[in-house]
């Protein structure tokens, strides 16, 4: 039988277009490795001739999108080119910005866009298990996230599709094709790749001791008995695949001399953090509110203030108690540092510093902190920000919308009758349910939304740069999605729906009033019959 002729002709378009995507995650992994070392003209060389052969490939092959973003990267690099080849604080957030904004572009197939929201997974996940339906309807659900799967009917067929491509990751039966002979197969598997695979594996029934003893051996990262729902199996494989978007480090640096700050900055640039300076105490706290660093430098001995009191100063705020403070000073007495640091600060480093040393202490600090607060002001089942801080991430987008003249929004989403949904399917399903949504929201909003768990089923968007109709329409499109999702159970499967809604900002009203008014909102939407999306009216 032959094809429709348009079709071939799409599927070709189809391969040639995977060229760009391919072409795309090479550009992200050169700027990646910038966050592992210093920058130098031979990554910048190879990062823009990548770029370079992704522009070309996105204009030959059609793909808008990745044509823009190539061409805002060459734009960015041309601008370092002119700077000397040196990174400038602002350069790097403007390169950070579109890199992350390239990681998450789909490909624009017919007129459909495809995996427009998930990060750089672009291959498929095979699923190899006993229970075709079970794979099949595992295939939908993860369709629904924006990854595909590709459901095994036999050991064959796994053989031929590894042999035509190696998956991103595989979900194997311990039982496929036979009993105990899935496990054999992804042993086999392992042993022929140079990298291994991310194998996760699955038994119906709760499996013993040597069985899972023998899915260790064979490299497993993940055992599921079972359920398997989609949701956790993706948020999982998205961790094994490393697709974790980087976000540059950002050092607020407080010195009396300009030219040590200066030449601090520079250093840390050549590494990809984002620096801003001060040469004095004056303006700190609000540099803090607004810049929000990961870490701050402070000089030990400045004219007007020494850096011991404006460390105690920042501490006294409840909100930088846990941002590192590193000291930096000519200062080599060792009991004189021991003091300073037994005050406020975190370590301490000797002017002149070598430029790896610093960059290094700068790195480790930094992800630490970033590690521990994260565990602060996330909600350990979803991964979302809390209540008390999503309230603080409104406050602060209050004032920054209030500054800048641009539109916010705010929206509460909560599970319709979710009290059913424990009732009937108890409590772990309904742990499961909330855990989706809130990956589902992860993904299908932008990077510079913030995504709450407000309460047990309820959540909350701090929607910047984004008024009441916008919110509407892009929670509406994800309450439509969201109703699509089933959870596999007995007897039937089970769907969920949510309400929303959504307050604009207007003068006079704060973040508690902004809150306010979208929980009316959501109020109302309850009262109009639930599953809807309802705006706050003046
Ligand atoms: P409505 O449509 O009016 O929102 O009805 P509802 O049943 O969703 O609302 P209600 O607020 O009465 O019930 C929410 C339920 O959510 C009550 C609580 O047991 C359950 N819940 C809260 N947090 C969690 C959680 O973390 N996990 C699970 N499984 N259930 C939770
Ligand atoms: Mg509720
Ligand atoms: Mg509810």
């Amino acid at each position: 039988m032959t094809e429709p002729e348009d079709l071939s002709h799409d599927r070709l378009k189809h391969h040639f277009a995977q060229r760009v995507i391919h072409q795309a995650r090479q550009v992200l992994e050169v700027w990646q490795r910038l966050q592992q070392r210093e920058w130098n003209s031979a990554d910048m060389a190879e990062l823009h001739e990548a770029n370079l052969r992704l522009l070309r490939y996105a204009g030959r092959f059609e793909q808008a999108e990745h044509a823009r973003l190539a061409s805002d990267i060459d734009r960015s690099l041309q601008a370092v080119l002119a700077n000397n080849s040196r990174l400038s604080s602002h350069l790097i957030s403007e390169l950070s910005q579109v890199m992350q904004r390239l990681s998450r572009t789909g490909l624009r197939h017919g007129d459909q866009l495809e995996q427009t929201f998930l990060p750089p997974l672009r291959k498929p996940v095979y699923l190899a298990l006993l229970d075709h339906e079970r794979a099949e309807r595992l295939t939908r659900q993860m369709e629904s996230f924006g990854v595909i799967a590709q459901p095994l009917a036999n050991a064959a067929a796994f053989q031929a599709a590894l042999a035509e491509r190696l998956p991103a990751a595989v979900v194997m039966d311990v039982d496929f094709s036979g009993p105990d002979c899935g496990l054999k197969l992804a042993e086999t598997l392992q042993q022929s790749l140079e990298h291994k695979l991310p194998l996760l594996f699955y038994s119906q029934e709760e499996a013993d001791t040597p069985t899972r003893l023998a899915a260790v051996r064979a490299g497993a990262k993940e055992f599921y008995s079972g359920n398997l729902d989609a949701s956790s199996l993706i948020e999982r494989i998205e961790v094994l695949t490393h697709v974790a978007q980087y976000d540059p480090y950002r050092v607020l640096v407080i010195d009396d001399s300009r030219a040590q700050a200066t030449h601090t900055e520079r250093v840390l640039n050549s590494a990809g953090i984002i620096t801003r300076s001060l040469t004095g105490p004056i303006r700190a706290m609000d540099e803090l509110a607004e810049f929000q660093p990961d870490l701050i430098i402070l000089d030990m001995y400045m004219p007007d203030c020494s850096g011991t009191e404006l460390a105690k100063v920042i501490r006294q705020h409840e909100r930088y108690v846990s941002v590192p403070i590193i000291y930096l000073s000519a200062e080599d007495d060792l009991s004189k540092q021991l003091d300073a640091m037994s005050e406020a600060g975190d370590d301490f480093l000797t002017k002149p510093i070598k430029p790896r040393h610093l960059i290094a202490t700068v790195r480790t600090r930094a992800a630490r902190a970033r590690s521990l607060k994260a565990r602060m002001v996330r909600d350990s089942l979803t991964g979302l920000y809390n209540h008390t801080h999503t309230l603080q991430l409104l406050e602060d987008a209050t004032s920054r919308s209030r500054r800048d003249g641009k539109p916010l929004s705010f929206a509460m989403l909560d599970i319709d009758h979710f009290k059913k949904v424990n009732d009937s399917y108890g409590h772990p399903m309904g742990d499961r349910v909330i855990k989706s949504l809130a990956l589902f929201l992860k993904q299908r909003l932008r990077k510079t939304d913030q995504i709450g768990r407000y309460g047990g089923e309820e959540f909350a968007v701090v929607l910047p740069d984004t008024d009441a109709t916008g919110a509407a329409r892009l929670l509406d499109e994800i309450r439509r999605r969201f109703a699509e999702i089933h959870y596999p159970a007995h007897p039937a499967d089970l769907s969920c729906t949510f309400s929303c809604g959504i307050a604009e900002r207007v003068d006079g009203v704060d973040g508690a009033a902004l809150a306010k008014r979208a929980d009316e909102a959501l109020y109302a939407a309850k009262h109009g019959g639930r599953n809807r999306v309802n705006v706050h009216q003046d």
